[in-house]
């Protein structure tokens, strides 16, 4: 008998206005999305691996425009593209992660060599590049991640001293664009991937959630996997992706309960805007999110496509 398998991605939380989206933009999202899950559920479908499906799901919204991961990705203070990126697989716990790469194409494909090829965790900056390109990765320049709209989106953080997300210019200037997927695969692994660009305006060497096993990614065989967006410095001391793992893992509690517990609960009262996807040992996805939209797609175990922008559709 077929064992089930699912996957769900999300392409960010926020404030994703409907009176801001142009129904072409909305089109090209929703394209995007389903491209995205679809490449996903392909590997998934032919008996492949569940992280090996998430990174294929991830890598579609990193090569896309529209996502703050990659290619679009925001831009920090000093006009560059910084990425961060984190993989999980829930057989061994194994991971891998990269933060501050500036120069490689996927993030999400270097994050796991880092699980597969090397005997740490997380690399960083120059030194995660130099492991990328003793490993044949080309150097991709930073005109490459560069789009005008990032630019203007920094421009107008700069000018009011803000970094981070701010009032609305573009229709997802309040919106985490961070890419992530949860997949379930036919011999029962669990696997997350998660990648993004970070938060406009940011300094310093900044990184957020999504470089971090356990505060944005996470997977655990025979309990979930997790994939977090929103702003980082919240999820990070709510280890938001390993507390939905531990609730469900220690208190029994079903995948729906643990990620609405965690996300309308105190990680919305301390102001972590944002939202989650998890998809657990049985292929139950969940979608879990305090703000107004997030970007999101699944192939549940019967095989139908969900693809979905805002939290009261
Ligand atoms: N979580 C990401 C960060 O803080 C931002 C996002 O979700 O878009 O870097």
């Amino acid at each position: 008998m077929p064992q089930p398998f699912s996957i769900a991605i999300h392409g960010g939380a926020g404030t994703i206005l409907p009176s801001q989206m142009s129904p072409q933009l909305k089109q090209n999202i929703l394209m995007a999305l389903t491209q995205s899950v679809q490449a996903g559920a392909a590997i998934l479908a032919q008996g492949g691996d569940a992280l090996d499906a998430a990174v294929a799901a991830v890598k579609v919204m990193e090569d896309c425009p529209h996502f703050n991961a990659g290619k679009g990705s925001v831009l920090t203070h000093q006009e560059m593209v910084e990425m961060d990126a984190s993989v999980m697989h829930g057989r061994e716990m194994d991971a891998g992660a990269v933060a501050g790469v500036r120069h490689i194409r996927n993030p999400i494909e270097l994050a796991r060599d880092v699980m597969r090829d090397s005997n740490h965790v997380l690399l960083i900056g120059e030194g995660a590049e130099q492991f990328a390109f003793e490993r044949d990765y080309s150097y991709t320049e930073q005109d490459y991640f560069f789009t005008e709209r990032r630019y203007e989106q920094l421009q107008s953080m700069k000018e009011r001293g803000l970094f981070a997300l701010s009032e609305s210019k573009y229709p997802d200037d309040k919106k985490y664009g961070t890419v992530g997927a949860v997949a379930l695969d036919q011999q029962g692994n669990l696997a997350a991937a998660t990648s993004t660009g970070g938060v406009t305006n940011k300094k310093y060497g900044r990184v957020g959630d999504t470089a971090v096993i356990g505060a944005g990614t996470f997977a655990q065989n025979g309990n979930v996997a997790v994939s977090t967006t929103g702003m980082g410095e919240y999820f990070l001391r709510k280890v938001v992706a390993s507390d939905v793992a531990a609730r469900m893992r220690y208190l029994k509690e079903d995948i729906h309960l643990a990620c609405e517990t965690i996300i309308q609960g105190e990680l919305k009262q301390m102001g972590g805007e944002g939202g989650l996807i998890a998809v657990d040992s049985k292929g139950d996805i969940h979608f879990a999110m305090n703000s107004s939209g997030m970007y999101r797609a699944s192939v549940d175990i019967n095989g139908e496509v969900t693809v979905k922008i805002y939290a009261d559709e």
